[in-house]
């Protein structure tokens, strides 16, 4: 394991206690992108409208709201006229660019790179094969605002699978194309391919259309879980990548806790553990996991009565690689 952006230590009577964020926990490239568009705009005019939460965070929403951001639902945004509104990562379905050019909308639109070539990919399928009564099948969740804006590129024909009970809405007579949300687990996603491809009695064409950046994710906190006493997971609870990474962790590391801020700490899961990790989501910002970093260190300090420097005056150690589990 690689620490380079925190990692702090504490001396104690007792030894050493080791606080680290992981460094490959954070916002992906499509929030990053999706939230300096915001700033940018914030930056020339002290408002701005987004269709939907910009970020599964609260945290970080609270933060943009305070700066001028309010999002605003489907409903409000159909009676939108003459204005200005921010598409989010997670892409829209072309009703909703239809809509703003109708009602002199202007857009900005956030709609991050991966998730635009999908809704490409999807669109070209579905128009090269719909005179064959190709299904256009889509593993995703039902309602999530990516699903809807790939759907959105079939004419709203395609199939959405959430799990495999919603195998049976597929017609095995007719042939089938199947991609995936790109927040999904690949585990999950091939789970679900080779029972539609055993039950399939016509052509079958399977794309693998999950993110990287969330892929690549979970066997690298599944090696940071594992390396410490406590993992403090900090996630929006309505985000599913972290409702997924948080699993992740718990499966490793049974003394893993879900929090959205540093408010909902509990020291008693922390106090006298010697390595106490922390980590997040794609929606979860660097800065929350460093407000639960110094809380934590701050709380240890006061409780062991450890008088000295500062949490800021610590030496911060780069490109260590090492196993901060208590040794048994
Ligand atoms: S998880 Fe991947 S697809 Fe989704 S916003 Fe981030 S980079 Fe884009």
């Amino acid at each position: 394991m690689s620490i380079t952006n925190y990692h702090r230590k504490i001396e104690t009577s007792n030894g050493e206690i080791s606080i680290v964020i992981d460094d490959n926990s954070g916002f992906c490239f499509g929030v990053v992108n999706a939230i300096k568009k915001v700033e940018q705009e914030l930056n020339n005019k002290n408002e701005l409208l987004s269709l939907g939460n910009i970020v599964h965070n609260e945290e970080e929403v609270s933060r943009l709201n305070k700066k001028g951001l309010s999002s605003i639902n489907q409903d409000h945004f159909a009676k939108l006229k003459n204005n200005k509104i921010l598409f989010r990562a997670h892409g829209e379905p072309p009703e909703s660019y239809a809509l703003a050019k109708k009602n002199n909308v202007e857009i900005i639109d956030a709609t991050c790179p991966v998730v635009l070539k999908l809704q490409q990919r999807i669109k070209k399928a579905w128009l090269e094969t719909k005179e064959q009564n190709t299904q256009i099948v889509i593993f995703g969740k039902k309602g999530h605002a990516e699903v809807i804006s790939l759907v959105g590129q079939t004419n709203n024909e395609a199939i959405v699978l959430e799990n495999e009970n919603d195998i049976s809405l597929i017609n095995y007579n007719k042939p089938i194309i199947i991609f995936s949300q790109t927040t999904k687990s690949v585990e999950d996603y091939m789970l679900i391919i080779e029972r539609i491809k055993y039950k399939s009695n016509s052509t079958f064409e399977s794309h693998d259309t999950i993110c990287r950046q969330v892929a690549n994710r979970a066997p690298k906190l599944k090696v940071f879980a594992n390396n410490f006493d406590v993992v403090v997971f900090v996630g929006g609870k309505n985000s599913s990548n972290a409702n997924y990474l948080y699993k992740v962790c718990k499966l490793i590391n049974s003394e893993t806790y879900f929090i959205s801020s540093a408010s909902e700490l509990n020291k008693d899961l922390y106090l006298n553990k010697k390595g106490i990790g922390i980590c997040g989501a794609t929606s979860t910002p660097m800065w929350l996991m460093s407000e639960v970093a110094n809380t934590i260190e701050e709380t240890i300090r006061t409780e062991l009565n450890i008088l000295g420097a500062s949490p800021r005056d610590i030496k911060i150690q780069k490109n260590q690689t090492t196993n901060l589990k208590t040794k048994k």
